[in-house]
């Protein structure tokens, strides 16, 4: 049970290094669950949702990484595949070896690219 959604919570999504979450995250979240549902509803684990600009400095994100904004989130390689997250919804998928390894709801057009 999660605090955001059925099976998201604060936690999840908050910055690793502060546990701190300041930014909406709701968008993000819809298209989360509409990804585990497409994946028979397996347990999902968040890599990195939200970060602050210091632990996206930290951790070598992008300047404008999605996941400042509460836009994006990383999972792990072997959950999803690139074709399983662009029915999710999500507008930008960064990929390994075909998994969707970066999720995001961006604004703007779709973005894909490979790690
Ligand atoms: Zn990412």
């Amino acid at each position: 049970m999660g605090d955001l959604s059925p099976n998201f919570s604060r936690r999840e999504l908050a910055d690793r290094h502060t546990g701190e979450l300041l930014a909406d995250v709701s968008h993000l979240v819809h298209h989360l669950e509409r990804l585990r549902s497409i994946c028979a509803d397996r347990p999902l684990e968040i890599v990195s949702g939200w970060r602050s600009a210091a632990t996206n400095r930290k951790v070598g994100g992008a300047l404008l990484s999605q996941h400042l904004y509460g836009r994006a989130a990383d999972i792990p390689s072997g959950y999803a595949t690139v074709a399983q997250a662009n029915e999710a919804g999500f507008i930008g998928i960064g990929e390994s070896t075909g998994w969707a390894v970066h999720v995001d709801v961006r604004h703007g057009p779709p973005a894909r690219w490979s790690y």
